[in-house]
């Protein structure tokens, strides 16, 4: 397939780009969490193609985009009043919530269930993009199945150069993590995915707030959202992560390095700018400051890819605070790693 590669500010190629969307095509585009790959929602056919382009699951249900408010009454049973409170704080944003779906939301999007998950960005191309394809778009982020999503439209080019129609180029995404997915459709909101809008901004607004207990206990759960079950998010090479102490964690890993050294392994350590120079390792990338965690997320997934540029064969990570967007940073980062985390107790 030839892939046509555009500029979000070329005018008349977007609106081909719009017109080829709603006409049964793919389109990536950038939204200011990940690049998604688009396809019209109220067709099975064309959603069909998201699925064989990325090599997805058909058990991983999709989320719909929309550009207003007026939309999500198609789509959905009810709109609950957490909800509405919701809406009128974070959309546009990168809050998805999932709600009781209409008959209008094709089977395929949804994976069979009875719920159905919609999402309002606010990237002005990607809010373009839906309002001039005129119908709701379905968007995965846009890239193979397993991978780490993508945040510039040189990651998509990486992944799916020559598997869709159209990508659309808009520049780095400022969020660089997925959105929140929150379950609207119980009595007390559940986080099912940790993302761009935080726990504390969803608690200001409602209170109180759930957590997919598997986002919390590892073990054989079966999660609401089926996408949490799979690798995910995954640089080539295998990962581990070392959390405790900054000056133990650094200590560790440059021990882990030597012994992968030893074996003739090419090591990649992902570390803060703030110790960066601990370490002695073929491949240090800088995810940012622990002080600036939005600047980590941002830049989160270009790190990961990174590595597989790099061709390392291992990669020792240091963790980061699980508060905020750190929550959805952590999260990433155990899922890409397969849980595979040496917690440091005491003086270790
Ligand atoms: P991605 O397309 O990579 O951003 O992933 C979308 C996420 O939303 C996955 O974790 C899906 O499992 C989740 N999701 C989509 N629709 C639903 C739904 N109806 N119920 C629960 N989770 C959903
Ligand atoms: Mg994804």
């Amino acid at each position: 397939m030839n892939t046509i590669i555009i500029n979000g500010a070329d005018d008349e190629a977007f609106l081909d780009a719009a017109k080829a969307l709603r006409e049964g095509n793919l389109v990536a585009f950038p939204t200011e969490t990940v690049y998604g790959l688009g396809a019209n929602a109220l067709s099975t056919d064309a959603v069909k193609k998201i699925y064989e382009a990325k090599g997805r699951p058909s058990d991983n249900p999709l989320i719909v985009h929309i550009s207003e408010v007026s939309e999500l009454n198609k789509l959905v049973m009810e709109i609950p009043e957490a909800a509405r409170l919701l809406i009128k704080a974070f959309w546009p944003g990168p809050l998805t919530m999932v709600f009781r779906k209409s008959n209008l939301v094709p089977d395929i999007i949804t994976a069979g269930l009875e719920t159905v998950a919609v999402r309002m960005p606010d990237s002005p191309i990607a809010q373009r993009l839906i309002k001039e394809a005129g119908v709701p778009v379905a968007a995965p982020s846009a890239n193979l199945s397993g991978r780490p999503s993508p945040t510039t439209y040189k990651h998509v080019m990486d992944d799916l150069y020559g598997r869709i129609d159209y990508i659309i180029d808009g520049g780095p995404c400022q969020v660089g993590v997925e959105s929140t997915v929150l379950d609207v459709t119980t009595d007390i909101p559940i986080i099912l995915r940790p993302g761009g809008i935080t726990l504390e901004m969803l608690e200001s607004v409602l209170g109180k707030v759930n957590t997919d207990s598997v986002l919390e206990i590892k073990g054989n759960i079966k999660p609401r959202s089926p996408g949490m079950k799979y690798r995910h998010y995954s640089p080539k090479a295998e990962m581990v992560l070392i959390s405790g102490k900054a000056d133990a964690v650094a200590e560790k890993i440059n021990k882990l390095i030597s012994e992968s050294r030893k074996q003739g392994l090419r090591v990649g350590v992902l570390t803060s700018i703030e110790n960066a120079n601990k370490y002695d390792a073929d491949v240090i990338v800088k995810a940012g400051s622990v002080k600036h965690a939005e600047q980590i997320a941002a830049g989160l997934y270009d790190s990961l890819r990174t590595f597989d540029e790099e061709k390392v064969d291992i990669i020792y990570s240091e963790t980061f605070e699980e508060k905020g967007i750190g929550r959805a940073i952590m999260n990433r980062l155990k899922k890409a790693s397969s849980g595979k985390i040496i917690e440091l107790k005491g003086d270790n």
